[in-house]
């Protein structure tokens, strides 16, 4: 079988049995929200040619602020069920005309590669795939706080998502009239008397539900999923009189400028370092060579940008950077707040995440006397394990 895979990411529900404001699926897990690490997970995946968000009325702000990837088409709005939500989606994505379709719940953000492509092989052989995780714990029916009955889990799975469908079958599923009572889309596949073929599912690919659960999936994160990486940086550049610097992004007055083939920001040099180092990926010198005519005079965000940006090619994660200045002048202190703000802004990180520091060498060595300037700085990352 072939045609496209699309991917339908449904985050319409407003989350009233989480409590407060922000719709679970809108909630930060280690910084990200939930819903736009599902979605991320869909559109990196190379078997998947297309990704449609469904989210609710009241979300289009929301959405688009903290979860829109530029990858996945403009956002569906949801109805009134899980199913209309769907159909709605289904419907949006029909001109494209896609062979096969994946319906994926939002609040499910530790999603995997591996799962993904599981769920789309099996539907080379079957038109509907759920994935499936055998029940462990033996099973009570209770009443009124007592047990009733043991529930034989011989042959139950717990099922999950994404559930894959041929896109005509999932279609003709929605347009019955009991649609809209279905807590997913396999039950209504069911009802066609078409087999539903069950994969296996994986423990970490969790639901949250509670607001506990964003606190075991932070632990899956540190623990399954992402691997904690740490790399460090350190530049230096050599000073001449000047009047102006350009250091963390910003360009600042300045007794002295620095020296260098760009535009000799330090910082930005010494994070590019950091984060290059999380990854083994040699150093800003190696990827950017001062012998290369293109980049004399580059705005050094650029190296900070594609850092970042081969962590994220890789499924990774930035999570902290901390930078140290060494420097007698400019004094760092008044432009504290708008480095960090604009360092945050190139790397595409919350402020809170981002850390800059200054300190002197008491006039002592090269920093002390005026001739240079250094930086060094310290990354965190989260990459995917093996
Ligand atoms: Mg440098």
């Amino acid at each position: 079988m072939s045609g496209d895979v699309w991917a339908i990411v449904v985050g319409a529900g407003s989350g009233v049995r989480f409590g407060g404001d922000v719709p679970k699926q809108f909630r930060r897990l280690a910084g990200v929200p939930v819903f736009r690490r599902a979605l991320r997970a869909f559109v990196d995946h190379p078997m998947i040619d297309g990704v449609v968000p469904v989210i609710g009325a009241a979300d289009g702000v929301r959405y688009a602020e903290t979860c829109a990837d530029p990858r996945a088409m403009a956002a569906v709005t949801g109805g009134s069920s899980r199913a209309e939500s769907v159909r709605n989606a289904l419907h949006a994505i029909h001109e494209r005309g896609p062979a096969r379709v994946l319906i994926h719940d939002a609040a499910r953000p530790l999603v995997s590669t591996r799962l993904i492509e599981r769920v789309v092989r099996a539907l080379d052989a079957h038109d509907a795939v759920v994935p499936g995780l055998a029940v462990r714990d033996t099973l009570k029916r209770v009443d009124d706080g007592l047990i009733e009955d043991t529930v034989d889990r011989n042959g139950l799975v717990a099922v999950q998502t994404p559930q894959g469908f041929d896109y005509q079958l999932l279609c003709r599923a929605h347009a019955t009239d009991v649609a809209d009572t279905a807590t997913d889309d396999a039950m209504l596949v069911e009802r066609l008397g078409v087999p539903v073929h069950v994969v296996e599912g994986e423990f970490v690919n969790m639901k949250i539900t509670d607001p506990p659960d964003l606190a075991h999936a932070a632990r899956f994160l540190d623990d399954g999923v992402l691997e904690t990486r740490v790399g460090t940086g350190f530049d230096v550049h050599r000073l001449e009189p000047g009047d102006a610097i350009v250091l963390g992004g910003l360009t600042l007055a300045s007794p002295a400028r620095a020296i260098g083939h760009s535009d000799a920001d330090v910082a930005l040099h010494a994070l590019t370092d950091a984060l290059l180092g999380t990854l083994g990926d040699g150093d800003i010198g190696t990827l950017f060579p001062p012998s290369e005519d293109r980049w004399r005079g580059a705005d050094s965000a650029l190296f900070l940008r594609e850092a970042c940006h081969r962590v994220r090619a890789r499924g990774g994660e930035l999570r902290h950077l901390d930078l140290t200045i060494l420097c007698e002048r400019p004094k760092i202190g008044p432009h504290r707040d708008a480095m960090r703000a604009r360092i945050a802004a190139i790397v595409e990180l919350e402020v809170a995440r981002v850390s800059v520091k200054a300190t002197t060498t008491e006039q002592l060595g090269f920093t002390g006397r005026g001739e240079g300037i250094a930086a060094q700085a310290v990354a965190t990352v989260g990459l995917p394990v093996g």
